[in-house]
Parts: structure tokens; C-alpha cells; sequence
């Protein structure tokens, strides 16, 4: 049991990114019978990006997205905000799945965000983007020599990296718990506000490029409808579309083969009221080199951020969950245990905010987890039904590299990519209840474990590990 926070006592329930001042109304529902050429479900970035290229492909293509709730609602509108440039979930993740494919997958990551932050730009989108690099912190002396040798590494393949010893680090953002840090600049990587990012997106693609969107609007069923169209059933009425794109990441699938290559688990997250500068200070974080959008180098880690009013966002840690057959309802983002968790591992890694520090936000969303912890694309139907998910916790930038894989395979302007491993090998999928909860709740057990262990793993760890499937980020 942890206990109870005064500091969360007036949190709202509700992502920090839904600010009521920026979210617009619902769009009206689809009502009558419908047809199009390409029609995409799910209003998250992969959906909206796959419009978005799919129209810079073929400008006068008639397309349709569908979202269950609203824009945003789904992970793209919950996460953590930290614009990654991997398109894979990291080096280590690529070196152990596609080592063959490392260089290409690190060139066509560095595309993306290029062409990512370009679109941006010439469609004067304010995500509130802040370029920082990432700093991975570590807190205990042997995750310190782990860091420094991923330093190291990171220096020898010519990347812009800065070491900070126990001192330079809390020169940068001042926790007890610190012991050292990387700080990754190279490239683009950095913050957004992930839900101005995908109303930014929404807005572009409604009013300037004609693509028709209906929220609250549920598929129920995809089907072939003779040798060259797709079916659509949703709640209140039917869509005849060429292809259909699926990018429902976490979402309980109608398709059999994505059900099994994701799960869903939920990561939780909690935001305070803006800090002032005294309480800045204390923390010197903000006021340094860098306002650095940090991470903690443990199994179950945090990953922390400042906003651009000088909130800190912080997620992640012990309050990750799985829940046994897939759970997904929305009421299970009424978690107090997880909030009152995450704020004492806050005030643990801060106690200099204690006492006056006041969290303003709570919420949860569903990260869709695949086995290779990274996105699982595919295709069926001679090229008619394609989906992308399973980005794992690194979504932000991936996912529209996942539109892009998306789009491809359902014939626009398709390019060697979809011939590589990583598109067409298959993930292996998850084991079907009670194995997926029982092993789900073994490994994160033993991932605390390690991390309460120096980092050591145990045998299950190990085990997993020598099957490929070690959490190897
Ligand atoms: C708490 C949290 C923190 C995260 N932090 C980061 C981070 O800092 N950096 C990072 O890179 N990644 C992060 N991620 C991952 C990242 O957010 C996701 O990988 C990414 O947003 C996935 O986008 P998506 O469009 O594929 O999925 P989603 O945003 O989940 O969109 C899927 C949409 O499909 C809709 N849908 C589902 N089924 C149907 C249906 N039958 N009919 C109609 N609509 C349907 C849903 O309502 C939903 O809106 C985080 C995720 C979470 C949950």
C-alpha cells in the first residue's frame, strides 16, 4: 500500500494534454451509408499520419477515418510526449531483433523525423515541439557503469553525447537519487504536446486536404466484399471502401492475427501544477544547459518531462499494469493506487518538492505491446487490408513510419522498405490467458527484482532473454 498524497488530492482525472481550452467538438458521427477509396480506422497518429501521406501520395485519393471516441482519445492523446527518433524502440532493440537491418532502420528513422518536423513547419502546426535530446539517469552505482559503456558506445559511433558525473548531473536537474547521466543531442530527438500535435493533424487534414472524419464512430466488422472492395460495418450505418487501414494499435482487434501480436498495458502518468521558479530552482532543473526530457535507467522506469508552462509530466515506474484477458475498459484508468504509487516514486526521486508541490492531472492509456516491442505491420486480402501497431511505449515518431509501412502495402507508392525483415518477418505472437497475465506478472516481478538488485537478472529474465524475447530496450 502506498500512502495517501495531499498533492493529489485535487488531481483531475483527465490527460493533461485534453486541455477543456483547446478541445473542439466532437465531428458528427458517419449516419448514412458511405464509399471511398481508402478508409482508415483509428484517430491516433497512426491513423492521421496515414492520411497524410497517403494524400501527399495521391492528392485526389477520397479518404475516410473513423474513431471509435475522438481524436487523441486513444494513446496518441495520453502519452508522455518524448519524440523519439527511433522508429524500432532503440538501439539495443534493433541490435538484438534486426541487426541486419540496423543501418537502414537508423537512416529511415532520422527521415521520418525530418519529414515528421517538416510537415509541421509547412503546415504551421504549434505541437509545442521543444528539441532536448534525451538524458537517461542513472541511480545506483552499477546502472552508472552500464550508462557509461552505452556512453561510450554512443561516442564511438560519432553521436553528440555528454557524460555527467554524480556532480554535473544534479547541476543539470538535482535528485539525491542521481548518480550520473547521458544526454543524447543528437539529432532531433525531443517534447511535444502530443494532443496538440494530432488536433494540429485533424485540423489540416479536414479543412485543407478535404479527408473526411467521423468521431464516434465505431467499426464492428471488415470483410471482402466481392474480388475488389472491403465491407465496413460500423454502429449506425456501412462504408464500401478499395482498402481499409486498421490503426487500432491496443485496441481489442476484429482481426484475429492482430489480437495476438499486441497486448494491452497500461501505463499511468500524473502532471503537476506549473512550478514557480523558487521551486525550479530547488530542483535546478529548467534553468540549466538544458530543460532535459529525462528518463531513469531502471527495468520499470520513469520517463519525466517539463511542459512548456514548467509542469513536470511523470510516468511510467512501478505502476504499469497489465490486467488479466486484455482489460482495456476505461474505468481502469480509476486506479488510485497506481496515482498515490507514482506520486511517492515522484516525491522519492524530488523529495526538495514535498509539502508544497500539487499534481493537477491523473490519467492512464493503453500501450500496445508486441513481442518484438516494436511495431508489427501487415497485410491480407491481396493487398486490400493492411494495419500497423504494437509501437511499445515509442510511438510518438514510429507510428508515422508505421503509416507509412501501412500505406505501402496497400499499394500507394510502395517502396523497398516493404520488402525489409522488418516489415515482413513475423512477430511472435502472445500467449492466450491465464500464460499471458501469469508470465506478464512474472517478468515484471522480476524486473523489479533486478532493478532492486543492481541490475542483476534472474534466471526467468535470463531465460526470456535467450528466447529473444528479454525486454532488451
Ligand atoms: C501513457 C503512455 C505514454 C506514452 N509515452 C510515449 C512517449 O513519451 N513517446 C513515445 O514515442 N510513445 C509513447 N507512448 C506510445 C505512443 O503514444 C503510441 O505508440 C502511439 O500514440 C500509437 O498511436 P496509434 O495511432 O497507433 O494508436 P492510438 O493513439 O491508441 O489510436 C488508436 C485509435 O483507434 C481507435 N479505435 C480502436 N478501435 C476502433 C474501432 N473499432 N473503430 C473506430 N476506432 C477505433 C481508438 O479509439 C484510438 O483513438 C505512450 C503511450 C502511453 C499509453
Amino acid at each position: 500500500m502506498f500512502k495517501h498524497h495531499n498533492a493529489l488530492k485535487d488531481a483531475v482525472a483527465r490527460p493533461l494534454w485534453h486541455d477543456p481550452q483547446i478541445m473542439p467538438e466532437p465531428l458528427p458521427s458517419l449516419s448514412e451509408d458511405t464509399d471511398c477509396e481508402l478508409l482508415i480506422v483509428g484517430g491516433g497518429f497512426t491513423g492521421l499520419w496515414a492520411a497524410m501521406q497517403a494524400k501527399e501520395r495521391r492528392p485526389e485519393a477520397d479518404i475516410i477515418i473513423i474513431e471509435k471516441t475522438f481524436v487523441g482519445d486513444g494513446a496518441s492523446g495520453r502519452c508522455g510526449g518524448f519524440l523519439n527518433t527511433s522508429i524500432a524502440h532503440g538501439e539495443t532493440n534493433i541490435g538484438a531483433r534486426f541487426p541486419g537491418e540496423a543501418d537502414d532502420l537508423d537512416a529511415l528513422g532520422t527521415q521520418n523525423m525530418k519529414e515528421l518536423l517538416a510537415t509541421l513547419d509547412k503546415y504551421d502546426i504549434d505541437a509545442r515541439y521543444e528539441k532536448t535530446g534525451e538524458t537517461n539517469v542513472a541511480l545506483n552505482r552499477e546502472s552508472a557503469e552500464t550508462l557509461r559503456e552505452e556512453y561510450e558506445a554512443l561516442r564511438e559511433e560519432g553521436r553528440d553525447v555528454v557524460w555527467f558525473d554524480k556532480e554535473q548531473i544534479r547541476e543539470q536537474a538535482n535528485s539525491p537519487t542521481f548518480f550520473a547521466g547521458c544526454w543524447d543531442k543528437t539529432g532531433q530527438d525531443g517534447v511535444v504536446d502530443p494532443m496538440r500535435l494530432c488536433l494540429g493533424l485533424k485540423d489540416i487534414l479536414v479543412n485543407k486536404l478535404g479527408v473526411r472524419i467521423f468521431e464516434q464512430t465505431t467499426m464492428l466488422s471488415v470483410n471482402l466484399l466481392g474480388k475488389s472492395r472491403m465491407k465496413i460495418v460500423c454502429e449506425s450505418a456501412e462504408i464500401i471502401s478499395n482498402k481499409v487501414l486498421l490503426a487500432t494499435n491496443a485496441f481489442t482487434s476484429v482481426i484475429g492475427k492482430i489480437r495476438r501480436a499486441v497486448i494491452p498495458v497500461w501505463d499511468y502518468q500524473i502532471a503537476t501544477e506549473p512550478l514557480t521558479d523558487e521551486q525550479l530552482n530547488r530542483i535546478t532543473w529548467g534553468n540549466a544547459e538544458s530543460r532535459h526530457a529525462l528518463s531513469d535507467a531502471r527495468n520499470m522506469f520513469h520517463y519525466f518531462r517539463l511542459t512548456k508552462d514548467n509542469r513536470i509530466t511523470w510516468g511510467g515506474g512501478g505502476a504499469v499494469r497489465y490486467y488479466f484477458n486484455r482489460g482495456i475498459e476505461m474505468e481502469l484508468m480509476d486506479a488510485p493506487a497506481r496515482y498515490e504509487q507514482l506520486a511517492t516514486e515522484f516525491f522519492e526521486m524530488f523529495p526538495q518538492l514535498q509539502g508544497d508541490v500539487k499534481f493537477s492531472n491523473k490519467w492512464g492509456g493503453i500501450i500496445a505491446t508486441s513481442t518484438r516491442f516494436c511495431m508489427v505491420p501487415g497485410v491480407m486480402h491481396q493487398g486490400r487490408l493492411a494495419w500497423s501497431v504494437g509501437y511499445t511505449g515509442n510511438g510518438v515518431s514510429a507510428s508515422r513510419f508505421g503509416a507509412r509501412i501501412g500505406i505501402e502495402l496497400l499499394g500507394y507508392e510502395p517502396s523497398d522498405v516493404i520488402k525489409m525483415d522488418f516489415v515482413t518477418k513475423k512477430a511472435l505472437p502472445w500467449a492466450p490467458e491465464p500464460f499471458c497475465w501469469f508470465g506478464v506478472k512474472l517478468t515484471q516481478m522480476e524486473l523489479v527484482r533486478a532493478d532492486n538488485n543492481g541490475g542483476k537478472r534472474g534466471l526467468w529474465l535470463k531465460l526470456l532473454d535467450r528466447l529473444g524475447l528479454g525486454f532488451a530496450c
